[in-house]
């Protein structure tokens, strides 16, 4: 009797998942693993996501899933032993970090005797088949997209079928007790808005694919309506890969927009894998010497939605109460934060990596660092987001504000985005005091603005 087994990461599917399928194919009994390696006295709002997504792809497992929390250097060698496993496998993680441990940890195991095999994970292509004619890496999206697509994106692989199902092996899982450990009572708010299981996963991708894919070049920047997939925590988590979803899209929509979008989910596990230290260094190093302000007091009213600028604290109480914010919205509040307050964008990083239920150090890193100036690519510096005239291009009528802000909501759509400059009459016939119902602007737009721009003079002329 051969025995194997499958190690799942962000991988908790059943289809197109090419480790697990190899595994079911070649050996008599598989074993499912999922090692628990987060700090989980204080979960963050992915954490909330993983347990739910391992909950679904444990029923899917018919309850086979085997759950142990502690370093895999130590429980995987363990679990081998245990389960008398001859064969290890597993989908490929990107992050640097992980790389680096995985590979380790390979010959950690064939050392010792054990078969390991890696499979590719939740990329459309590996991020070492895409180079420049020099093979070097591309450091900007649109060459890097066209030679992608030129290369062509991986199909899906086989799917795990439910008749092979019966070669899972059972074992105690250490899940449920772990999770109602790291249960915490805001969790209940995110679950409000999500449904994570993989049933419902694939009625968001159905309908996005019939009802809203035509027109979302148009209306993905427009953060009132339901015109973006909300696919991104079902990515990260590898419920549904990329890949699938491409298919699912059809050649019709190979070049449109989405696929365009979800290029840059892989542009950024592209940049992170070819340049490690972009999760917490300035891929700029003119950045290096930015003064960064980080003034404790303004970090903690753009956290909670108190800036006094509508755009701005829809955003970040979106997230709060969501675990999501609109991408348009992410880069408004992004560019506040480290362009008009001058706080250093790691600030920014860190609390989306808590916040957020898709967070991913690839996306979120370049993200910030596209925003802030000091990425691959970026936003030139000064080009600094006006909340105010984002807020009247993207929510022209104030839908968006009014949702999340709702002191706000009598007020005329002309003022929604700018309440401090409302007229007297207007408060006074809405019953709204500026200052007392909603905070007055904890930065000037103008002199922020300005005084960021002197502060770019000063290294734009240094050597990146
Ligand atoms: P859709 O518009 O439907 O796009 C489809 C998919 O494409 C997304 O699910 C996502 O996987 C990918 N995608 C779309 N836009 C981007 C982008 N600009 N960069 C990279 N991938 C993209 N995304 C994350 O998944 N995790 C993060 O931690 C994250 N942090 C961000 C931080 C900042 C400051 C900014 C500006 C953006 C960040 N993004 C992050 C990217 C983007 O905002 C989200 O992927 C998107 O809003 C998710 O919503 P959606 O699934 O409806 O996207």
């Amino acid at each position: 009797m051969s025995k194997a087994i499958f190690w799942c990461r962000n991988d908790l599917r059943l289809r197109d998942n090419p480790g697990l399928s190899y595994a079911l194919r070649h050996h008599d009994d598989v074993a499912v693993i999922y090692i628990d390696e987060a700090d989980l006295s204080s979960p963050s709002a992915s954490d909330w996501w993983r347990f739910e997504a391992l909950t679904d792809f444990a029923e899917q497992l018919d309850g086979k899933l085997i759950y142990r929390c502690g370093n895999a250097k130590d429980v995987l060698p363990k679990l081998i032993e245990e389960l008398s496993a001859e064969a290890v496998y597993w989908n490929r993680c990107y992050e640097p970090k992980v790389m680096a441990r995985d590979s380790e940890l390979k010959q950690q195991l064939k050392d010792a005797g054990t078969s390991v095999a890696s499979f590719p994970g939740n990329l459309l292509v590996e991020p070492w088949e895409v180079l420049k004619g020099d093979e070097t890496p591309y450091r900007v999206f649109t060459p890097f997209y066209k030679a992608a697509l030129k290369h062509g994106f991986a199909e899906p692989y086989e799917n795990v079928y439910s008749s092979s199902l019966s070669k899972l092996m059972a074992a105690e899982s250490e899940l449920h007790q772990v999770k109602a450990k790291a249960q915490r009572p805001w969790m209940s708010m995110l679950a409000e808005h999500w449904s994570i299981s993989t049933q419902s996963m694939d009625q968001r991708i159905d309908g996005f694919l019939a009802q809203a894919i035509e027109g979302y070049g148009e209306l993905r920047n427009v953060p009132s309506v339901d015109g973006c997939s909300r696919l991104s925590p079902y990515l990260h988590f590898g419920q549904v890969s990329p890949r699938e979803i491409v298919a699912r899209a059809g050649a019709k929509h190979l070049t449109g927009s989405f696929i365009r979008e979800l290029a840059w989910r892989e542009f950024s596990h592209y940049v992170l894998y070819h340049w490690p230290t972009t999760e917490e260094e300035n891929m700029d190093s003119r950045f290096d010497v930015i003064p960064w302000i980080n003034n404790v007091d303004q970090i903690n009213a753009w956290q909670k939605g108190l800036t006094g600028i509508p755009m701005v604290d829809a955003g970040m109480r979106e997230l709060w109460q969501t675990g999501y914010m609109h991408n348009r919205v992410r880069m408004i509040v992004a560019s506040l934060l480290t362009k008009h307050m001058m706080v250093d964008w790691r600030e920014g990083a860190k609390w989306f990596m808590d916040t957020l239920v898709d967070a991913d150090v690839a996306q979120n890193s370049l993200s910030w660092q596209w925003t802030a100036g000091s990425g691959v690519d970026a936003a030139p510096y000064f080009r600094i987001f006006n909340p105010v005239t984002q807020g009247e291009k993207f929510d022209p009528k104030g839908d968006y504000v009014r949702r999340w802000v709702p002191e706000l909501a009598e007020l005329p759509d002309k003022w929604i985005h700018q309440p401090w400059a409302a007229p007297e009459e207007i408060c006074r016939l809405v019953k709204f005091v500026p200052g007392k119902d909603y905070p007055m602007p904890i930065v000037d737009l103008k002199s922020g603005r300005e005084r960021a721009l002197s502060v770019w003079e000063t290294i734009k002329g240094a050597a990146a």
